[in-house]
């Protein structure tokens, strides 16, 4: 994801870019699972001190049932807004003062928004941010995101029967593991006795 900008900073202020995207992204973050490429179109605006790429993106991602585990395919999309920034001018070397970055403060200092010194915009991190914030909080199976999640109430449903064919009843107290019965003992014990 990473765009050589030198042409495009040499032009007018307001020149502009499009690019299709098709992009690989299963190296973008080991936490992140993808199930297919991120795609589509961005644009980049020459601006006074750089670059603003926008566009509207969008992959797969694999994720889990918050309730009951079962890993679902989420599509994940999300619009892309970001001012990349320059520290010198690609024509005459000239280093840009910050007063003239277009711009919050924030943005001029996140390294993420840096136009490097080769003239290279690399897009990842901020798309593996975008990815991160446009992904649900609680993903459900149920893509509509209302009611019981249908797995979760399958699995419910067949942990009762496999309760009632033992013969004990579903919400009778677990018993207490053996590994943990002799710490309750000690826990009971009252050192004061002693
Ligand atoms: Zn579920």
């Amino acid at each position: 994801m990473q765009f050589n900008v030198a042409q495009l900073l040499q032009e007018p202020i307001g020149s502009t870019r499009r690019y299709d995207l098709i992009e690989e992204i299963s190296q973008l973050d080991p936490e992140l699972e993808a199930l297919g490429p991120l795609v589509g179109q961005i644009q980049m605006l020459r601006t006074n001190s750089g670059v603003l790429v926008t566009g509207e993106l969008s992959t797969a991602l694999r994720v889990t049932c918050n309730r009951c585990l079962a890993p679902i395919a989420q599509e994940v999309r999300f619009q892309l807004e970001e001012n990349f920034h320059t520290l010198t001018e690609v024509h005459t070397g000239r280093a840009i003062d910050p007063q003239e970055f277009e711009g919050t403060l924030a943005e001029l200092e996140d390294d993420a928004l840096l136009i490097d010194s080769h003239h290279i915009l690399d897009l990842s991190e901020v798309i593996r941010q975008d990815l991160w914030l446009a992904s649900p909080m609680a993903p459900g199976c149920n893509w509509d995101g209302e009611g019981q999640c249908p797995n979760l109430t399958r699995y419910l449903t067949e942990l009762e029967n496999l309760e009632r064919a033992s013969g004990q009843p579903a919400d009778d107290e677990p018993p207490v593991d053996p590994r943990w019965a002799a710490l309750l003992q000690l826990q009971t014990d009252d050192p004061e006795d002693d």
